[in-house]
């Protein structure tokens, strides 16, 4: 078992998880966190932290593919432990659907004026 962060995240990003897990398995990419699987200790400790209920027990329902993309993701983006300053948009894609498509592949840090306007690059899980 383990936790995983799921679509809700996605432009939300207010890290307020970040500062809880004991064993610091969130990874940062430019609008979405994930959880390395592997290293979750499956604690729980993460998911009432979290203001958009984004975070789910991967065994609370079918959460298979977002498990595999939060691992596709742990192994590439840089592990973040503090909480950064969230999008200052992050209420008004609070509870929107449909925002898989506008996950950004891209590592947490490289500049998130580099991409505003640009097309989403997900897309799919
Ligand atoms: S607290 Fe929730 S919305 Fe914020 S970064 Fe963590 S998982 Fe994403
Ligand atoms: S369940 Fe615990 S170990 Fe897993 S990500 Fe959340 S805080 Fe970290």
């Amino acid at each position: 078992m383990t936790f995983v962060v799921t679509e809700n995240c996605i432009k939300c990003k207010y890290m307020d998880c970040v500062t809880v897990c004991p064993v610091d398995c969130f990874y940062e990419g430019e609008n979405f966190l994930v959880i390395h699987p592997d290293e979750c200790i499956d604690c729980g400790v993460c998911q009432p932290e979290c203001p958009a209920d984004a975070i789910f027990a991967d065994d609370a329902g079918d959460y298979e593919d977002w498990v595999a993309l939060n691992r596709r993701y742990a192994e590439i983006w840089p592990v973040i432990t503090s909480r950064g300053v969230p999008p200052p948009d992050a209420e008004l894609w609070n509870a929107k659907s449909g925002k898989l498509a506008l996950l950004d592949p891209r590592p947490g840090g490289v500049g998130l004026a580099a991409h505003i306007g640009q097309p989403a690059t997900e897309g799919r899980i």
